[in-house]
């Protein structure tokens, strides 16, 4: 039993609606992520009752976990962490979306494996806006043609970009890597590519993100607490 769960996933929403009205946007502007990440199916389970519908994992054998424990729930499952291509045929047949497409091979298995009764998989283009070494996502420079890429394959609906900034503090540099996502997003839209998803946004950082324009929030901590990657 998480303490707290309800509460705090009450003060993300109310967060997140204040945030859209700050930023001169509609309460609904974004959707909210909620990332599960490290806690158990009955967390899910009780933030699924107080009415949220879309859970976002890292980790491919949490996600199949996960999935098979709330098979009676319609739980909308996003998969956001780094995903190796020997791990994608799981993802193909249980996530609804995939944030972390950051190279065409990984895109084509997950087109290839993706089962042919279910919808095309929604996925977005991640960009490394940070420019860190160590990050995952694509260069900023090969986003448009990886994007154009993956907006061919059948299996796939190519929905947007996603980014995770550099951690700091400075909120002038965290606004201005959102506003390169939103750049590149805008880019693509002018070419003719039907992208309504920009995937930016976290515990710590979601007003700035919004007010740069992102749709969706990814929040962790804030509604399920300190991960503390034991369990
Ligand atoms: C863990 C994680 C989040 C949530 O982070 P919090 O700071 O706990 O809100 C969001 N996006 C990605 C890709 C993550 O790995």
């Amino acid at each position: 039993m998480n303490d707290g769960l309800i509460p705090r996933l009450l003060e993300v929403r109310a967060r997140l609606a204040q945030a859209c009205r700050q930023a001169g946007r509609p309460d609904d502007a974004a959707t909210l992520l909620a990332v599960s990440k490290t806690f158990p199916a009955e967390d899910v389970r009780a933030a699924w009752e107080a009415g949220q519908r879309a859970f976002g994992e890292n980790y491919v054998q949490e996600l199949q976990q996960k999935s098979e424990a709330l098979a009676d729930l319609a739980v909308e499952w996003h998969f956001i962490g780094p995903l190796q291509s020997n791990k994608t045929r799981i993802v193909a047949e249980r996530a609804h979306w995939v944030h972390s497409i950051d190279r065409l091979k990984i895109a084509e298995r997950l087109s290839a494996q993706r089962p042919a009764d279910l919808p095309p998989l929604n996925v977005c283009v991640q960009v490394n806006v940070s420019g860190e070494d160590s990050k995952s996502g694509c260069a900023p420079a090969e986003a448009a043609s990886l994007a154009r890429a993956v907006a061919a394959l059948p299996g796939l609906r190519l929905r947007g970009l996603m980014c995770i900034p550099e951690p700091t503090e400075d909120s002038a540099s965290l606004a201005s890597q959102f506003a390169l996502l939103r750049q590149l997003r805008d880019g693509l839209q002018a070419e003719g590519l039907a992208l309504d998803t920009l995937s930016m946004g976290m515990s710590a950082d979601l007003e700035l993100a919004v007010a740069e324009g992102a749709t969706l929030v990814r929040v962790g901590s804030a509604i399920f607490g300190h991960r503390s990657y034991t369990n």
